[in-house]
């Protein structure tokens, strides 16, 4: 299956979609990876919905990541006597530590180690920040507050602390197993919701020991305050607008994800847009010329990937919402201002012989109108760094593991393709040159440029550039 676009499309499952049939209708559609979320998929759930997709890797013959996507410590207020209440503007308003039903001027929050790590005068803001209250004392059992902007507020509704340093780590007991579970099934990313520091990386890298790339959410202020260390330290970042929307003043949020795809461009490591893309689609078979544009943006800042929510995962038209995205992203990197428009956003190589080797071969394709970029990346990151070029080419990425292939999928312009270790520099050219045939991107008489590491196999020794003939029966010629 070939693309025609450079950007990846992420697809969240969800009950609209938790369908085979369904799944290979997004796939065909555009749909490069799924993501499960782990806020409303149990255990089973997951299992099943991998098993799914894996069915269809296997009939489509094209490598499909799964990403996970862990729900972090996202606080809840508990149950109201009478299901909701209303605050009311300048009234007192408790959140405290027993569990009996809330009313007018109490409820429970069942999250103790909230109690004494706020200060007097800072905001918690409710239900997607429709609702705002004011820190006006605490004690280990309570927080008292001042009603700023007052609604209803009915059970289970979801309170951000835009101000706080929160002390919990970034995973909770739930987020512990549902993490094991999602390395059981093989998942090649998981989303860490709400991260706060550094450390919280380090900490999940630890217990993820490579068997998936980490992708750290952005979505709290104090996240945006150490980005350029939580990118270093993290596989991909996903810039979450829904809950940034809610932690930040909405008009933040633009120029936050220009600044975070420029970091993420520069430091070589994959960038997400997500939530809200379609988000009229949820309801509707067309999009707003509002998001039709916001969608576009994402693509011509050069974006890795952008993502579909509950448009795909609970919307009424989840294979329209695909195909919506697919035709926006194929529409703008056609567009004759794309590559001078990503091409301004480039950034040096770093003085690696990997970056060396994927700058000259970007400028070498470019010059002699290469049908294409054949890369031999083992772990994946000659690939990304390939990526990083964002050359005008298409960028074949070849790997002899799956899980290197799979992961790749959310990468820009990558078209992953798993094969065996060359056996020799002859048999490198004619496997290169025949898939190159054999996909699509280039046909007999075109020339393609290879990248690999000599000696054969050995990871991270990208080292050689090689162009060369595609034969009549796509074999290799030089
Ligand atoms: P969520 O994350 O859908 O898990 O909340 C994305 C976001 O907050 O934008
Ligand atoms: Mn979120």
């Amino acid at each position: 299956m070939k693309r025609s676009r450079r950007v990846k499309i992420l697809a969240t499952l969800g009950p609209a979609s938790n369908d085979i049939s369904v799944i290979e209708e997004l796939a065909r559609a555009g749909a490069d990876v799924f993501r499960i979320n782990m806020s409303h998929a149990s255990h089973d759930v997951l299992r099943e919905t991998v098993d799914k997709i894996r069915a269809v890797e296997k009939k489509i013959r094209y490598p499909i990541g799964i990403l996970v996507d862990l729900q972090g410590p996202k606080l809840r207020v508990g149950k109201f006597a009478d299901g909701s209440v209303m605050l009311t503007q300048g009234e007192t308003f408790t959140l405290d530590a027993s569990d009996t039903p809330g009313d007018k001027n109490r409820v429970h929050l069942p999250h103790p180690e909230i109690f004494s790590s706020v200060k007097t005068g800072e905001r918690l803001l409710l239900d997607d920040g429709k609702l705002e209250l004011r820190v006006t004392a605490n004690s280990d059992e309570a927080i008292n507050c001042e009603v700023v902007y007052g609604g209803k507020l009915s059970d289970r509704k979801g309170i951000s602390l835009p101000d706080t340093i929160l002390t919990v780590g970034v995973l909770t007991d739930k987020d512990r197993a549902d993490l094991q579970a999602a390395l059981e099934v093989d998942a090649d990313w998981i989303a860490l919701s709400f991260v706060q520091r550094p450390e919280d990386i380090i900490d999940v890298r630890k217990l993820v020991q490579g068997r998936a790339g980490v992708m750290a959410k952005i979505e709290k202020p104090q996240a945006i305050e150490k980005l350029d260390e939580i990118i270093k330290l993290s596989d991909a970042i996903m810039i979450a607008r829904g809950d940034l929307g809610v932690e930040m003043p909405l008009e933040m949020v633009p120029g936050l994800q220009k600044r975070m795809i420029r970091m993420c461009r520069r430091q070589g490591k994959p960038v997400i847009v997500a939530t809200q893309m379609l988000e009229s689609m949820i309801t509707a078979p067309v999009p707003t010329r509002a998001e039709v544009s916001d969608v576009s943006i994402a693509v011509f800042e050069g974006a890795d990937a952008i993502m579909l929510s509950a448009e795909s995962a609970s919307g009424s038209y989840p294979v329209q919402a695909v195909a919506t995205m697919n035709k926006i992203a194929v529409a703008v990197e056609h567009d004759d201002n794309f590559m001078r428009i990503i091409r301004a956003q480039a950034t040096e190589p770093e003085a690696t012989a990997s970056d060396a080797i994927s700058a000259a071969t970007r400028q070498v394709a470019e010059t002699l109108d290469l049908a294409a970029i054949v890369t031999y990346t083992s772990s994946g990151s000659t690939g990304i760094r390939a990526s990083r070029e964002r050359p005008a080419k298409p960028i074949i990425a070849l790997s002899p593991k799956l899980s290197t292939v799979r992961r790749l999928s959310i990468v820009w312009g990558l078209h992953c393709v798993q094969t065996e270790d060359a056996i020799s520099l002859d048999d490198m050219v004619d496997r290169a040159c025949s898939i190159a045939y054999i996909e699509g991107l280039a046909r007999p008489g075109d020339r393609v440029a290879i990248t690999a590491g000599v000696p054969l196999g050995t990871p991270g020794a990208t080292n050689m550039l090689r162009i060369a003939f595609v034969g009549q029966d796509g074999a290799g010629g030089s």
